[in-house]
């Protein structure tokens, strides 16, 4: 374990992928068994945050030292209570329950649910001891509910996904961005500076069916608010394909050289005439038109978010978003470009390195046999014994606590992840759960998943362990420890290590992050996301000289050399080096906008995040100052929507559907569509939304829908009279 420096410490924050520059500064004494933060946090100037932070950044220190944190293994005893257990006992009977369950199942019947903030290392060496030591091919992780649609999407146009494929700071000169479901004002404010000069511009574009802080700095004249119905992003973007292509805005050349597809994607979007498309999404076809044009007029980057992402047609949404960007000619070109914002820290190195069902370190295939024999020889082990492709997330929860003679998963090891809040269809993954053998969770707060574990873990936190992370554009930074983790916790490499020990596995288990790095540098080597011309020392040494670290970044660039800050310039990743133009459809039901639902008590519910809490809430629900901030679940509510229920500003509110039932208060947002509803995702027990979403997937990405589900709403009196 490092030994914590007196010094203060440059690293990022532990939160969300904009990875703000901080330095922590520790207290004077260890400030341990207080309540008192060991560190103080101060921003640093650094080109994605310009020196800001948002306020869950600088609460960050917070947590270090909340009662809420486990500092020892927790072993449940047969009452139901949990014991403190020594590293030995708790090891011991996991490992004795692991070679139990696969003795009498197979591999299979053991799982692995890793997250998008656990560091690169952490993340490589979990997708290696779910393949060599436990053999099973069953893992995914959280980031399957942020990040898949774009991925694929990304993978299938360019062969490639990084969410930003050009620094953050390009978007600084543009002068129009588009912001497809993303509201970066709540989720990342630091961001809302790269927005300024298209906001000059006149030229921000902000399609959300809500007002969201990203959509009201398009007020005054800075920009465009496209509201469409819930659901109908996919036929707006079609329709502003159609219109590019009617009103001869196709950059012809740019199509010509580097994409492959148009005639076929134009014939694709021939039935979307504007007048159709507004009678779908409820966007005015005059609104179109202003959109389509102000694209077209150069300086453009179009950029999807969940909102958009988290759908059924998630990936065709984003697809067709990329045909947009693609047709007028600004992916790979000096001043535009397509990109996604990845939610998670480390959402983007996360989904690099093998915690994935169907990928191997470096973004390689598990079905390519090419790609498995050079991870076999990195590993030492025959590719023969790597496991296949597993399922994607919500699938592999479908199986929690099935029987194992049927392929059912009987044990669960949990990394960096609250499913109990953040899954679809939470109900159905609590009975999962409770039914499993054994359920461990390693993290460092108790959070609710952890209160169904049979054993519970205790590893670091961000500022008190090493490694990298890295962030939305593609970018590897340092984290770096500020002081020594609570006596009682071990980092997950040392977990992970101890457990392959006990099962007899293959391979070498280095406990070191610096090791680790190294092993996946190596693992990556050759593939899309290759890290092999860097490691924690070279990173170190670019940092202290002012230089970024982008990957692709092979071995033997440069001293000088920043790897790719940008991605395309000179062609994209399939190997005849042109652009895929993938025709996609509007599958299922158009509903008609004209005619919204707005007559009985049954409304679209979103859900979504807010400025003061992070994903499941887990972490800043312990924050003093943020749960102030946000105490509670609010049902966001149009006023005449709210009145027309009896609803009033505060007032007890019931959802409901066939899956399960919230309550919680309402609060009236005069910028919100009657239609619809919107509800936090980041508070637990009856006011969990996830309750109320269902199990819908995605058929590309795997990725749940969150972001359309029907429920009746009523107050809540009507429910108890
Ligand atoms: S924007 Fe994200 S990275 Fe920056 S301080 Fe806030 S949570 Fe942290």
């Amino acid at each position: 374990m490092t030994a914590a420096p007196a010094s203060p410490v440059d690293t990022h924050c532990p939160y969300c992928a904009l990875q703000c520059a901080m330095r922590l500064t520790p207290a004077a004494g260890d400030g341990g068994g207080t309540d008192a933060a060991p560190v103080t946090v101060s921003p640093r100037e650094f080109p994605t945050n310009r020196g800001g932070l948002c306020r869950k950044g600088w609460t960050s220190a917070e947590l270090l030292a909340r009662p809420g944190r486990v500092v020892h293994p927790l072993v449940r005893q047969p009452g139901g209570d949990f014991a403190e257990a020594s590293w030995e006992e708790a090891l011991d009977l996991i490992a004795a329950r692991l070679r139990a369950a696969r003795a009498e199942f197979g591999p299979d019947a053991v799982a692995v649910f890793g997250g998008g903030g656990l560091t690169n290392e952490k993340a490589y060496q979990l997708g290696k001891f779910a393949r060599v030591a436990l053999g099973t091919s069953r893992i995914d992780y959280n980031g399957r509910y942020c990040m898949s649609s774009a991925a694929a999407a990304a993978n299938r146009a360019f062969g490639l996904d990084r969410g930003l494929p050009f620094p953050v700071e390009d978007l600084d000169r543009a002068r129009t961005i588009m912001l497809v479901g993303s509201n970066p004002g709540d989720t990342m404010p630091p961001f809302a500076r790269h927005l300024e000069g298209a906001r000059e511009a006149d030229g921000l574009i902000v399609v959300d069916p809500r007002e969201t802080t990203t959509a009201k700095l398009t007020h005054a004249g800075r920009g465009i608010h496209v509201q469409p119905a819930p659901g109908t992003d996919l036929v707006l973007l079609l329709g502003l394909l159609h219109l590019v292509i009617a009103e001869g805005l196709v950059a012809r050349d740019y199509v010509a050289a580097h994409t492959e597809g148009f005639d076929a994607l134009r014939r694709s979007v021939s039935s979307w005439w504007p007048q159709r498309v507004a009678s779908v999404t409820g966007v005015p076809v005059e609104l179109q038109q202003r959109v389509a044009r102000r694209l077209a007029e150069g300086g453009a980057y179009i950029i999807t978010g969940r909102g958009v992402e988290q759908h059924v047609d998630g990936t065709d949404t984003a697809t067709a978003a990329i045909n947009l960007a693609l047709v007028l000619g600004l992916v790979g070109s000096a001043d535009g470009g397509y990109g996604t914002l990845t939610g998670q820290g480390n959402g983007q190195g996360g989904r690099e390195h093998g915690q994935k069902a169907d990928q191997l370190p470096g973004y390689r295939k598990i079905g390519d046999p090419a790609a498995r024999a050079h991870v076999a020889r990195v590993w030492g082990v025959p590719s023969e014994s790597i496991p296949g492709a597993g399922v994607p997330a919500a699938e592999l929860l479908g199986l929690l606590g099935r029987p194992g003679a049927s392929g059912g998963v009987r044990c669960l090891l949990v990394h960096g992840s609250n499913l109990l809040v953040s899954s679809p269809d939470v109900g159905a993954v609590r009975a999962g759960l409770q039914a499993l053998d054994l359920l461990v969770v390693c993290d460092f707060v108790f959070n609710e998943t952890a209160a169904l574990a049979d054993v519970v873990l205790p590893v670091p936190q961000w500022a008190e362990e090493e490694g990298t992370m890295t962030s939305l554009e593609g970018r590897v930074l340092r984290r770096r420890a500020a002081i020594a983790p609570p006596p009682g916790a071990r980092s997950e490499l040392w977990i992970l290590a101890e457990l392959a020990r006990r099962l007899d596995a293959p391979s070498s288990w280095p406990t070191t992050p610096s090791e680790v790095f190294d092993e996946l540098a190596a693992a990556s080597a050759g593939g899309l996301a290759d890290y092999s011309g860097l490691s924690h020392a070279r990173l170190d040494a670019q940092l202290a000289q002012g230089r970024a670290a982008y990957w692709p970044f092979p071995a033997g660039l440069p001293e000088t050399s920043e790897g790719t800050p940008r991605l395309f310039a000179d062609g994209f990743a399939h190997p005849d080096g042109r652009a895929r133009l993938v025709p996609v459809r509007v599958r299922g039901e158009i509903a008609d906008a004209s005619a919204a639902r707005t007559g009985d008590n049954e409304l679209t519910l979103i859900t979504g995040r807010l400025l003061g809490h992070y994903q499941s809430g887990a972490q800043t629900r312990l924050v003093p100052e943020l749960l102030e901030a946000a105490p509670e679940a609010l049902l966001e509510i149009h006023p005449a929507t709210a009145a027309r229920l009896g609803l009033a500003n505060g007032a007890s509110v019931e959802l409901s559907n066939t899956r399960g039932r919230v309550v919680c208060r309402v609060r009236h947002e005069a910028g919100a569509r009657p239609d619809t509803v919107f509800l936090p995702f980041h508070f637990a027990g009856d006011a969990s939304v996830n309750r109320l979403v269902g199990g819908a997937t995605d058929p590309v990405s795997g990725m749940p829908e969150f972001k359309r589900t029907r429920v009746r709403v009523r107050a809540a009196e009507e429910v108890t009279a």
